[in-house]
């Protein structure tokens, strides 16, 4: 259950969805603090267009995003615009955690299908194949950079509860968002994510 009664929850380990219409807002909660959301955007009348990382931090000349920050396509467009944002550290760097992931940095035998998995499975409604996810957009990510060396570190989320970032859509979007699956990027215990999608509105109406 969500104490706002507008958002929705993302089981532990799990992930969704949807769409976004041009100037919708979605902002994602967490709810119980130092949880990680994986988000992908998709152009939803092209879905060869889809978020950059490497175009985005290029542009930005900076790693870590927040408020005013665009998140860009791979044709360089912008999709999605960080208009709100109480934590203020984000990853854009690594990949969405994977059945890999779990193989090889943790070693695990049964691997979990991780966040790579539950987008994967969320977009193929939408005809987004597998191969199509690029990096994700993870909000919450804490991943701290030694700039000597360039060793990264992934550190406990510095989110709290109720902790939330919101994005404007800046054309109409598929998302895929999760409440990730990565034992190390969430302090040890996986919890939900909550979001909320507010319709953009002129004078009260949905345009
Ligand atoms: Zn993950």
């Amino acid at each position: 259950m969500c104490a706002d009664d507008r958002a929705h929850e993302i089981a532990p380990r799990s992930g969704v969805a949807f769409t976004l219409d041009k100037g919708d807002r979605l902002t994602v909660i967490d709810p119980r603090g130092e949880q990680v959301a994986d988000l992908l955007a998709f152009n939803r009348h092209d879905l060869d267009e889809v978020v950059s990382s490497g175009r985005t931090l290029d542009y930005a000349s900076r790693i870590y995003l927040t408020t005013g920050d665009a998140l860009y396509s791979n044709r360089s467009n912008v999709l999605l615009r960080i208009v709100e944002d109480t934590v203020g550290r984000h990853d854009f760097l690594l990949t969405p955690c994977s059945a890999d992931t779990f193989r090889i940095i943790y070693g695990d035998a049964q691997p979990h299908r991780g966040c790579f998995g539950n987008l994967a499975a969320a977009l193929a409604p939408f005809g987004i194949a597998p191969d199509r996810i690029p990096v994700a957009f993870n909000c919450f990510m804490n991943v701290v950079i030694d700039g000597a060396t360039g060793t990264l570190s992934v550190e406990p989320p510095l989110s709290r509860a109720g902790d939330h970032i919101t994005f404007e859509a800046v054309t109409d979007l598929v998302i895929g968002l999760t409440a990730c699956s990565a034992l190390q990027s969430n302090n040890g215990r996986f919890k939900p994510i909550h979001y909320r999608v507010n319709p953009y509105t002129t004078g009260g109406q949905k345009s």
